[in-house]
Order: C-alpha cells, then structure tokens, then sequence
C-alpha cells in the first residue's frame, strides 16, 4: 500500500523571498517526505519598515525565481487571484477541495507565526483541514507546552522542527537594499538580479 501523497502549503509575504524561507521549506520537506511545497504569496502587503514593498505580482516573480531550481518547489498564486484580505483558513479549505481527501495537508510555518496563532481568523478550521509543520527560527522561542497551553485544539496536530536557524528577514533585506548595503548570499542570485533591474526597495529619501 502506498503512503498518503503529502502537500506543503507555505504561506508568506515573501518581500523578498530570502535563504530563510526556501531553507525552512526544504527542511519540511525532507522531514516529512512532503512530494511538493506550494510558496503561497499572501495578497496584502501592509507596508512594514521604512522601504516600501514589491508589488503583488513582482513578489510572485521572484518566488518563480525562487523556487526554479527545486521540482518539488510550487509557486501558487490562489491568494493573488482572490481578493484581499485572504485568510489561511480559506486558501486550505480551497487546497482541499482542489486536492481531494486522499492527500495530506501540511502548512508549513516559522516558530513567530506560530506563537500568534491563537489570533488567527479560524484557527479551529485550519487545524482540522492541515497539519503544521512548525520550523524554528532564531530569537523566537517556541515550547509544546507553551503552544499547546495558548492553543489547546493544536495538539496532536503538529511537529516541530528544528531548521537550520537562519537568521534572515525579508525587513532586514528591505533594509539592508534601502541603505545600499550587500544582499548577496542572503537570496537567491536570480532574486537579487531581479530586484536590481526592477529597482525594488530602493530609499525613496534623497541623499544627504
Ligand atoms: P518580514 O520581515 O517582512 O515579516 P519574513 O522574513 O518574516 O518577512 P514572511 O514572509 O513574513 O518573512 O514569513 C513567511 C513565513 O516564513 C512565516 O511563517 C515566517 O515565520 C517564516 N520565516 C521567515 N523567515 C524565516 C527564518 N529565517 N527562519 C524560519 N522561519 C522563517
Ligand atoms: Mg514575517
């Protein structure tokens, strides 16, 4: 008997797509022998930070770019072509029915997204449809009891996983690109090319 097919779904504004995110990903993957990941762009992009973000469509780009090299690496743009705001619970309850019983849910997430999780708009429907793969992330500890005393229905529902603990973020590149300063080694070659020629992230304050 085969085993159950398993789907990553891997939500992120992905303001640029960094290390961070491909390496979290690719951790769950192999932890749980997942056949494909689907890099899920989220549709609002709430301006964080001093630099302004990419567009919609710009962050969909790079995540293409992303996730080129990798076959089990799946851009989907499902929130992009609903408008916003688009919530977790939607999108896996439309991955569900796109899917079918037969496969396996996992959403796949870092261990900040994980501690708000109890503020999430129908938490109660998103662990009934998927699992979680929880992936550590530097400066954001995270316990099972601390998780299952903030959110008790996630018991039994959920692994974590140590990662690589890469201390990467999309505001410290956006920063990092404002200020001039080097991103390379930090994103993939094809992303930060991309961002140069579409002058992404660039300070808007003019020198001096
Ligand atoms: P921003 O700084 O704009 O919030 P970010 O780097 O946190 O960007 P998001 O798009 O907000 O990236 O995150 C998408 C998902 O990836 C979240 O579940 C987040 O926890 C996870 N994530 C992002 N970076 C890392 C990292 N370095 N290690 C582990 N998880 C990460
Ligand atoms: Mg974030």
């Amino acid at each position: 008997m085969s085993e159950a097919r398993r789907v990553g779904v891997y939500g992120g504004t992905f303001d640029p797509i960094h290390f961070g995110h491909l390496a979290i990903a690719e951790e769950a993957r192999v932890a749980l022998g997942l056949h494909q990941v689907l890099f899920v762009p989220a549709a609002h992009q709430p301006l964080k930070g001093a630099a302004a973000g990419a567009r919609p469509e710009q962050r969909l780009a790079m995540v293409h770019l992303a996730c080129a090299d990798n076959p089990a690496f799946v851009p989907d743009d499902l929130e992009l072509r609903r408008p916003p705001p688009s919530y977790t619970a939607d999108t896996l309850a439309l991955l569900q029915q796109r899917f079918g019983p037969a496969v396996e849910l996992w959403f796949v997430l870092g261990a900040d997204a994980a501690r708000d999780l109890q503020r999430w708009r129908r938490v109660a429907a998103i662990l009934a449809i998927a699992r979680l793969a929880i992936v550590g992330r530097p400066g954001y500890q995270l316990d099972r009891d601390a998780l299952e005393a903030a959110l008790p229905a996630v018991s039994g529902r959920y692994v974590l996983l140590d990662g690589p603990g890469l201390d990467l973020s999309s505001t410290v590149l956006r920063q990092r690109l404002a200020a001039g300063r080097p991103v390379r080694y930090l994103l993939p070659e094809t992303v930060r090319r991309y961002i140069t020629e579409q002058q992404l992230y660039r300070s808007d304050e003019p020198d001096g």
